[in-house]
Parts: structure tokens; sequence; C-alpha cells
């Protein structure tokens, strides 16, 4: 199974560009549109960057905030039904800004935010990173307590490996 996918790449050297650049997906290919004196290193820079981006903001659209609490409730209601409201995020949004894991939460205000990187992931792996925050709002750390709630989702293990697997090829910190 592949875990990455990275898409064909077409950049663009533009001399009439100056510091802008952009990025449009076109079929299967993207192309970057960069200007004509970047070095061969803020090319791949601004790749990586741009192809980031472009991730985001279609990922926003298929996967909006309001169907990541929709998803919230739905697992609540499946593995920590008894907790109820005690599992009750009080908000639950994606972020682009979370650059070394996978999602956060603070107990204090019942907030879990998920990274945009995990957008374009299988259903099962979204659903057990934000199963793992749920769970934190119902044991804060990361105890025998706390990973017997999150291995009441099936497919925990397989996740986390996945995640795993993930992190190495990204080489995310
Ligand atoms: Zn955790």
């Amino acid at each position: 199974m592949a875990v990455t996918r990275k898409p064909v790449v077409e950049v663009r050297r533009s001399q009439r560009r100056r510091r802008t650049v952009s990025a449009y997906r076109d079929g299967e290919r993207v192309v970057v549109l960069i200007p004509d004196q970047f070095s061969r290193a803020e090319e791949s820079e601004w790749v990586d960057r741009m192809l980031a981006r472009l991730a985001a903001r279609e990922g926003r659209l298929a996967r909006s905030d309001a169907e990541l609490l929709a998803r919230a409730a739905r697992l609540i209601d499946l593995y920590l039904t008894e907790y109820g409201s005690a599992a009750a995020p009080a908000s639950v949004r994606w972020v682009t800004n979370q650059n070394g894991r996978w999602g956060s939460c603070t107990p204090a205000d019942r907030t879990i935010r998920i990274s945009h990187r995990v957008q374009d992931m299988p259903d099962w792996v979204i659903d057990y990173v934000l199963l793992h925050e749920l769970a934190h709002l119902i044991v804060p750390s990361h105890n025998a307590d706390f990973w017997a709630l999150v291995a009441r989702y099936p497919r925990s293990e397989r996740a986390r490996g996945y995640l795993e697997g993930v992190a190495a090829t990204a080489a995310i910190p």
C-alpha cells in the first residue's frame, strides 16, 4: 500500500516573476511557477511548500471542520459511549500550523486540533488520530488507562504503524 501520493510536478521558471510563486493543478500534474533567479534549493523548498498548500486547500474542501465534528460524535458513540458528554469536545478543527504532531488536545477548554497533513489519509487513520485526541479529554496523559481507551478502536495498531511510516518517509521531527 502506498503511504504517500506525490503528484507529478512541472516547474516553470519565468523571468518576469520577481518574488511570487504560484501553483495550480493541471489534470494529474501540478504546475509550479517560480522566478527565474531561484536557486535549485529554493526551487525544491518552494515546490514542497506549494504542494502542501495545494493539498491543504483541496483537503479543506473535502473534509471540513463540520465533518470532523460529526466524525467525533460517531466515534464517541461507538467507542466512548459511557463517557457521553465527558468525551465531547467543545471544538474540533483542522489546522495547518502543526508540523510535528498529527493532532493535539487542550483538556482545559476541550478543544482538539488535527493537522491538515492527516486530511489526505484514509478514513480509518483519521478516525484513529481523532479518537486518540478524544481519549485525551478523558485521560490527559499517555498512561495505561489512556491506551486501554484507544485500543477499543480495532485498527489502532495498524493506524499507528501507518503514521510511523508516513513520518519516517516525510522525515517529520
Ligand atoms: Zn496523545
